[in-house]
């Protein structure tokens, strides 16, 4: 069986080819799929009955089932996902004023051992296929009853997605390059590249090739002003340093959708949280227009650190903002229901816990 959701527009008409049916089937296909938020090849009533009797026994349209589903006292809402083999992973809804926020996952877990993240702990299990990680919005489509065909993009349900879930999206290129294409898609979802964006914790080689094959909006993981700190924070940075992020940033901004980089930056009490870093960050950014979001760390079972002050976080944006920097503060949201920016744990069965030196264990991608 094939699972159709596996494939963006291109690989669909090429597997229709294969099949020996006509480009503009697979384009119909696509639209029932994650249009219509359809499955079932019954209902694709403008397809001849021949193919939609060809489909059914050859493909299929499957995407992680949902385990449970909770509500936030604020509107957050985080849908769990059975991906199988004792792995569970999560997506959250966030509806704000002036959009709606679907954060998604894109691995079983994470190899990067960042040290204030509850993902990180779990450990690592697999990369999550192209059906798992369009799966996330194609299913919160159809519960959000969202869909996407409808109005103008500003007001759907979800009118953006955020690469920020568990897991290190550029750790997984491929499947996540697909799933962008699907967002993308004016057959599929059809959202404008500056309201998809990717977080990463910095892979250097993979932000240059993500600007080359499909510059969306960036958001790097900054949390440190100095290689100093950032490799106890986010061992990765020991093979990536600072000025090399700083480099890879200026040069996806030739081709990015918007004419800034968004630093994220956690603020841990007494870690990395005093006026002197903040003043370090303008240093280190001076050549790399950029925003900053400010998250002040989200505690979870057995974390060692505390979460600053907001008297500490106002004035460490004040810092930021006196020297023209646009800085928001992340409000926190869904933390009634774990479902704050660090707290996805979904469910890992690790595999990887015992393999020795395990923390830059992920997909290497050329540049
Ligand atoms: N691997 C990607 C995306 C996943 S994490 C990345 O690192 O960017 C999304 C954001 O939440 C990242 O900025 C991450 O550093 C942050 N985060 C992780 N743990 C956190 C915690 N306990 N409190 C607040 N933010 C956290």
């Amino acid at each position: 069986m094939q699972n159709l959701l596996d494939f963006d527009a291109q690989g669909l008409a090429a597997w229709f080819a294969e099949q020996g049916e006509k480009p503009f089937r697979a384009r119909q296909v696509l639209r029932w799929m994650h249009r219509a938020g359809e499955a079932d090849f019954e209902t694709m009533t403008d397809l001849a009955k021949s193919l939609r009797e060809k489909l059914r026994v050859s493909a299929e349209v499957c995407s992680p089932a949902i385990i449970s589903d909770r509500l936030s006292e604020d509107g957050t809402r985080k849908f769990l996902f059975d991906v199988g083999a004792g792995n569970a992973i999560e997506a959250v809804f966030i509806p704000e004023d002036d959009r709606g926020t679907l954060c998604i996952s894109t691995q079983a877990g994470c190899a990067l051992e960042c040290a204030f993240c509850s993902t990180g702990k779990q450990g690592f299990n697999r990369n999550l296929r192209v059906a798992e990680i369009i799966g996330q919005l194609w299913q919160a489509n159809r519960v959000l009853g969202a869909g996407m065909r409808m109005g103008a993009e500003s007001e759907r349900i979800i009118s953006n997605v955020v690469l920020m879930g568990m897991g290190e999206p550029l750790a997984n290129f491929d499947n996540v390059l697909l799933a962008l294409r699907l967002m993308l898609d004016d057959n599929a979802y059809g959202l404008s590249r500056r309201r998809v964006t990717v977080s990463t914790v910095g892979l250097v080689p993979a932000i240059d090739r993500l600007r080359e094959e499909c510059p969306v909006a960036l958001a790097v993981s900054l949390h440190a002003p100095s290689d100093a700190l950032r490799d106890q924070l986010l061992p990765i940075n020991r093979k990536y340093p600072l000025a090399e992020l700083m480099a890879a940033c200026q040069r996806y901004l030739e081709k990015a959708p918007r004419d800034f980089i968004t630093f994220e930056y956690i603020m841990i009490e007494g870690i990395n949280d005093s006026d002197a870093h903040a003043r370090e960050l303008l240093d280190l950014t001076s050549n790399v227009p950029c925003k900053f979001n400010l998250i002040p760390f989200n505690p979870f079972p057995g974390s060692p650190f505390r979460r600053s002050q907001p008297e500490r976080v106002r004035c460490f944006a004040e810092v930021l903002i006196r020297a023209g920097i646009v800085t928001t503060t992340r409000k926190t949201r869904g933390d009634d229901i774990d479902a704050a920016c660090g707290q996805l744990a979904g469910q890992v069965s690790n595999r990887m816990r015992r393999l020795p030196s395990q923390s830059i264990q992920f997909q290497e991608v050329n540049a």
